[in-house]
């Protein structure tokens, strides 16, 4: 099986649901989808089919969230079998419920073996939030310019970037300059810079912080911001900055856990012990569920530890839980997480011959099946490239290929079962759109 685009992108049909839905639906969808409000309706494994019988590569995989692909026989049984016992029954401990806590604790790194399910990346970020609030008695968080946490008080406090027109958050928080090499604030090279952006904390600290810091919270590799991968020492700096400061080191990995880059978390590829860390969009291979993890104390500490403080309805509901458990059998089984790797060091040796041979190619950046390619209208003065980007964005859908953010950083991230001639060929078709929009908008190769 393969990508075939059988009509016009949307097509007919699609257009068709679109003008009824849109009549209906709020206007705030994601911007890939107002681009093309494609109306899908199956997927197999890295595969979707619109409903006028196009099939596209998902390299989106819904938005990070499909880790096992679209509709894996063994998540969806579990999943048909549970639904036949029982779907909801508040908080009360379930057959499944410890099983899936052990089998974190053994995935989680040391001490992190006390757990809490969430719905959506969002509400756990704010219940990190809160857990180590009641632990360190302490309001001030540190976070990081690009990164983002979702979109309530709370986390937008931590990501000043999104959603300004909301209006005021949260002040008590210091964000810090992240790692973003390719656009160093600082204008300096890694690693003669010496981790400047690390040191520039201590400054943010010196004359910004009440003395009061409870946690630093940062996306390990940065996802929505742009797919950065911070180099060697910087997370470490970062830590050791907030350890002196007493501080919890609290990663948000919804996006980069569950073995989105060849590791169950990201964490692992620096010697990073967190005290708190959450983890999702991967888990339920696209049903909702996250979990917060911590350490015992962290998350037993009042009041986000006594009765009432950490629940939600919907929270490790028993459909979630077995479509989480059978999800983490099927990484187990299929080895999926060497297999991410691999595809990772394909990805690797792909995009930079792409680098070398699109002028419109600023930077690659990546690991495991989690990349971000850099549009830029000139490689010197590296000036986003957002409207090439959307064009590659959409021209990539009408050749099967479908990416995610149409704007100057396309994000890869299929599967994590996704084979590897589906993977060239996303490569292919994203190669050869590169060249089309490159040539219509003048861009000779590089
Ligand atoms: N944290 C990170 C790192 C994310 O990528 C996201 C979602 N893109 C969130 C938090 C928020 O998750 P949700 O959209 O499920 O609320």
């Amino acid at each position: 099986m393969k990508p075939q685009i059988v009509t016009e992108v949307p097509g007919p049909r699609s257009r068709e649901i679109w003008e009824r839905e849109k009549q209906h639906i709020t206007s705030g969808l994601a911007p890939c989808t107002l681009l093309a409000p494609i109306v899908f309706e199956r997927g197999e494994g890295a595969l979707v089919w619109d409903v006028d019988g196009n099939c596209y590569i998902d390299c989106a995989a819904g938005v990070l969230t499909n880790s096992t692909g679209h509709c894996h026989p063994k998540v969806v049984s579990a999943l048909q079998e549970q639904a036949g016992r029982l779907w909801h029954i508040h908080d009360f401990p379930t057959p499944q419920r410890y099983e899936l806590c052990e089998l974190l604790a053994e995935r989680c790194p040391p001490g992190i073996d006390t757990f809490e399910f969430y719905s959506g990346g969002t509400e756990t970020v704010e219940a990190a939030l809160r857990a180590a609030i009641s632990y360190t008695r302490r309001y001030e968080f540190i976070s990081f310019h690009h990164g983002y946490h979702g979109k309530t008080l709370g986390s937008r406090g931590l990501a000043l970037w999104w959603g300004k027109g909301f209006g005021p958050v949260n002040g008590s928080g210091i964000r810090s300059p992240f790692a973003y090499c390719y656009r160093c604030p600082f204008g300096l090279t890694y690693p003669a810079c010496d981790l400047r952006c690390a040191e520039y904390l201590r400054e943010g600290i010196r004359f910004n912080s009440w003395g009061s810091i409870a946690g630093i919270v940062f996306e390990p590799v940065l996802g929505a911001g742009g797919v950065v991968v911070p180099p060697d020492g910087f997370l470490e700096r970062v830590t050791e900055i907030a350890r002196a400061e007493g501080a919890l080191v609290v990663a948000d990995e919804v996006l980069t856990g569950v073995g989105r880059t060849g590791t169950f978390l990201a964490l692992e590829h620096w010697d990073i012990q967190p005290d708190l860390v959450f983890f999702g969009k991967g888990l339920g291979s696209g049903f909702p569920i996250m979990a917060l993890g911590g350490k015992r104390e962290i998350m037993t500490a009042t009041p986000y530890g006594s009765p009432g403080g950490a629940s939600t309805s919907f929270g490790g509901n028993p459909l979630a839980v077995a479509v989480a458990l059978s999800t983490l059998q099927v990484i187990e089984e299929e080895n999926l997480l060497a297999h991410t790797q691999e595809m990772g060091r394909l990805l690797a040796e792909r995009f930079a011959v792409l680098k070398e041979k699109h002028p419109l190619v600023g930077d690659v950046r990546g690991v495991g099946l989690l990349w971000g390619i850099e549009l830029v209208k000139d490689r010197k003065t590296r000036e986003p490239a957002e409207e090439e980007g959307r064009q590659v964005y959409l021209e990539s859908l009408q050749r099967g290929l479908k990416t995610i953010t149409p704007g100057h950083v396309t994000r890869f991230s299929p599967p994590l079962n996704i084979p590897r001639e589906l993977l060239e060929m996303a490569v292919d078709i994203y190669d050869v759109t590169l060249s089309a929009v490159e040539r219509r908008c003048g861009y000779s190769e590089a």
